[in-house]
């Protein structure tokens, strides 16, 4: 068995142990004499795991009790449409696009409302977060909505958006776990669980209690519905079983590790030693101003298409793989998530070194 460095920036590297955890209770999972995939959702196993991992991330992120966990199916992107129809009482909401999961999250918007866009960074190509200070935000909008980490541009709010009163509401796919988060600042926190935590296909929703309501708009089917899962506490169907018992998995890694304070420092000094490498490199550049700058995605590039592809290909054959930027920005991209070890990313950074002075 050989692993790789697996700069992926979705689905994404897990955490080894956690990985090794699983294949031992494949067949047998604690004695039932089954895997989690064959056990009914209704079994006191299941109970058991999924009550847990709600209780650890709630631990984890400090979630305080007017706020409930839902975990869901559809990704990420179910909720750009999830979100308007269970939000938008008034039909209006303001959108900031910072890159294109905002725009996508942005357009679906439109489908059930009037999406106002707010702020943008579409004018340098989302190589920043706009000033989002002092926002002409509508009166009568029913919540601001942010892309909290832009996954393909490699920027980061490090800074909320002043929402002016009204509910903030943040996809936080890609950074999701990586540090601290002050919950009672959002109405709605989600993310894609593939990021950073577990298997694709689920998404986590954190969401205020008192958004969850039936005055949801009309025709919204009932399995789009907050309320429904929220009432039957994520077991309204058959839910992404195995998913969130992975993820409960990797609850359980981060709070052995220190939880999210120990894992921001560890992230901070793990991006650092790229990022350092990166401004002081002859050949390659970080693309983001360095305000804004992600601690999960760092895209760069030597502005040079063929020599971008010739690294991508050499870093190939020396273990470091899905190193190719998004094919919306080209260049290259290393994803750097919570279960991205230290070492991962200074063997990247002696192979750039060694690359560079190969090729200048
Ligand atoms: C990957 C990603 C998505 C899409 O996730 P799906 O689970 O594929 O729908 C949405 N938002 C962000 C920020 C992402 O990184």
């Amino acid at each position: 068995m050989s692993r790789v460095y697996n700069f992926s920036a979705g689905p994404a590297v897990l955490p080894e142990e956690v990985l090794k955890e699983a294949a031992e209770e494949m067949l047998d999972y604690r004695g039932c004499g089954m895997s989690v995939m064959e056990m009914s959702h209704r079994s006191k196993a299941f109970e058991t795991i999924i009550q847990t991992a709600e209780q650890d991330l709630r631990d984890l992120m400090n979630i305080p009790n007017n706020y409930r966990v839902l975990f869901l199916q559809g990704g990420a992107s179910q909720q750009f449409a999830m979100i308007p129809m269970n939000l938008m009482k008034n039909r209006k909401a303001a959108y900031i696009i910072t890159g294109q999961w905002a725009k996508k999250a942005f357009s679906e918007a439109k489908i059930y409302g009037e999406a106002v866009e707010v702020a943008s960074s579409a004018d340098k190509t989302f190589s920043y977060i706009p000033d989002c200070s002092n926002l002409d935000i509508p009166e009568d909008a029913d919540y601001v909505y942010i892309c909290e980490n832009n996954t393909i541009y490699g920027t980061k709010f490090h800074t909320l958006p002043n929402t002016k009163g009204k509910n903030l509401v943040a996809d936080v796919s890609s950074c999701f776990l990586s540090e601290p988060t002050d919950v009672t600042k959002y109405g709605l926190i989600y993310g894609g669980v593939q990021k950073n935590i577990g298997p694709a296909g689920m998404v986590i929703v954190i969401i205020r209690e008192d958004l969850i309501t039936e005055d949801t708009l009309a025709g919204t089917p009932t399995m789009l519905k907050y309320k429904t899962h929220a009432d039957h506490n994520s077991l309204y169907n058959t839910p992404p079983a195995y998913g969130i018992y992975i993820c409960g998995k990797v609850f359980q890694w981060l709070k052995k590790r220190g939880g999210l304070s120990a894992m921001k420092e560890y992230n901070e000094k793990k991006a650092k030693i790229l990022y350092d490498f990166l401004d002081q490199s002859k050949l390659f550049q970080g693309t983001v101003v360095k305000q804004d700058r992600s601690l999960m995605n760092v895209p760069f590039v030597t502005g040079n298409e063929e020599l971008d592809a010739k690294f991508v290909k050499e870093a190939k054959t020396c273990g470091f793989e899905n190193l190719k930027g998004h094919r919306t920005v080209g260049g290259m991209r290393a994803s750097i998530y919570n279960a991205m070890p230290m070492e991962g990313v200074e063997k990247l950074v002696e192979f750039m070194e060694k690359f560079e002075k190969e090729n200048i």
